[in-house]
């Protein structure tokens, strides 16, 4: 039986990134860049101001103060987006709003808060005051944004690899870009096995149980930034799970949940072998151990014939969800041109003694805490591999290390924090 890092190593050698599409940049949260973007303009495209006040000349404020104020004449008003037409000569001042450029002649700008004009902020344009005083002396270059302190046209601002966040698509759209390049999004069919299995919206009957695996692995396919295609719940017959597999064939990625431990009716992992290529079946890991991995055949758009990776997830609730965070994220990401693909994670002080005798590696839910500069983790409820309740509390796996028969409490151990985000661009 594999190892998680043996089992993940074939998972990740058997998965390319995929192609890139231009795309409108509001729909590129999360995707991977695949071009170098080079600035075609300046920003800011000119000397602004930082406030709202008076372009000045530093020199004619000198000495001002509070009960020794510098009166100058007020020769017009500049907007943002607008640009005056007037010089700023010595013994005048032009009224200024954020962002508007300076005018000529003016080496500062002083804030409404610092001139007589504090009242007259909210006033309409045209009661300009044709005066003002002056409470403070300016120094130079005070209040004013340069032409080109944030970007510098031609310089590249992000590399082909970065990953879409919103600051980045800020930046993009600060130069003008509608779309970007960025590596596709993998499109992930997902089918649920399962005689037992009701869909939601119906009434349940004797014996039966609704399906959330559907919904909590497509829920995790879509935060991951890919595209769930939900093609809903395959009898325990062949007959009925090849329809659903024709169905899958243009997806990026298929997965199944069910049907892979060694029940009679488990015939996901029969029809892999059989239909496709099974590479491995059964991981050291708890839970998750009957997890299948192999590729079946598809096709592309264009009908060209490819495989398809396909992971065979265990039915259980929790399981499932666990193996998807360990095997499916880091393929996923891999596929859309992540390099970064391991989990955030942190040492934790265990908070309860957990056995771990049979040669697999535990990973529990578990919730963390920072308390006093030290992470602290306990078990998240009872760890039945059905029981998805304490999946829902926890906000961590703890690894339980497959030697040593387990941790005892006060022990260090690392936890995968399930919800943090490390992206960051160097
Ligand atoms: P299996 O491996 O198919 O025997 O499934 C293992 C367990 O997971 C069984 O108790 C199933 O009832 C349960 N299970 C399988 N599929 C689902 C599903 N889609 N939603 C909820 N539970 C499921
Ligand atoms: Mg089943």
């Amino acid at each position: 039986m594999l190892t998680v890092e043996q089992a993940l190593q074939k998972i990740l050698e058997a998965v390319s990134v995929l192609d890139a599409e231009n795309v409108p940049i509001m729909e590129t949260l999360g995707q991977v860049l695949a071009e170098d973007i080079v600035s075609t303009v300046t920003v800011p495209p000119l000397d602004n101001s930082s406030m709202d006040g008076y372009a000045v000349r530093s020199a004619d404020t000198r000495g001002a103060a509070e009960k020794t104020p510098k009166t100058l004449k007020v020769i017009d008003t500049v907007i943002a987006g607008g640009i005056s037409k007037k010089e700023v000569t010595p013994g005048t001042a032009i009224r200024i709003m954020t962002g508007a450029p300076i005018p000529p002649g003016a080496d500062s700008v002083i804030q409404f808060e610092n001139t007589d004009d504090a009242k007259n902020k909210d006033a309409s344009l045209n009661q300009t005051p044709t005066q003002v005083n002056i409470f403070v002396a300016a120094s130079p270059a005070q209040n004013i944004r340069r032409a080109g302190e944030d970007i510098a046209q031609g310089k590249t601002i992000l590399k082909k690899g970065a990953v879409l966040r919103p600051a980045e698509i800020g930046l993009a759209a600060s130069i003008g870009r509608s779309h970007l390049k960025v590596v596709q999004r993998p499109v992930v069919a997902v089918i649920s096995t399962g005689d037992e299995l009701t869909e939601l919206g119906k009434p349940l009957p004797a014996g039966r149980i609704y399906d959330s695996n559907t919904y909590s692995i497509a829920a995790l396919v879509k935060r991951y930034g890919c595209v769930p295609k939900i093609l809903g719940i395959a009898r325990d017959n062949e007959k009925d799970l090849l329809k659903k597999l024709k169905q899958a064939q243009d997806a990026d990625m298929l997965l199944t949940t069910g049907g892979v431990s060694m029940g009679d009716y488990d015939m996901v992992k029969d029809i892999i072998a059989r239909d496709g290529n099974m590479v491995f079946w059964k991981v050291k890991v708890k839970p998750g151990k009957p997890l299948a991995f192999g590729k079946i055949n598809g096709r592309d758009k264009n009908g060209k014939p490819r495989s398809i990776p396909h992971l065979g997830l265990p039915g259980n609730a929790a399981s499932c969800m666990v193996s998807f965070e360990l095997f499916v994220r880091p393929a996923l990401l891999k596929m859309m041109g992540k390099i970064n693909v391991t989990k955030p994670t942190v040492s934790a002080i265990i908070e309860d003694s957990v056995k771990n005798n049979d040669g697999r590696r535990i990973y529990n839910r578990a919730v963390v805490e920072k308390r006093d500069g030290h992470y602290y983790a306990r078990v998240s409820g009872p760890q039945g591999s059905g029981m998805i309740t304490s999946m829902s509390q926890a906000n961590a796996l703890v690894i339980i290390p497959e030697e040593n028969g387990g941790v005892k409490k006060g022990d260090t151990v690392q936890a995968l924090m399930l919800d943090w985000n490390q992206e960051v661009n160097l």
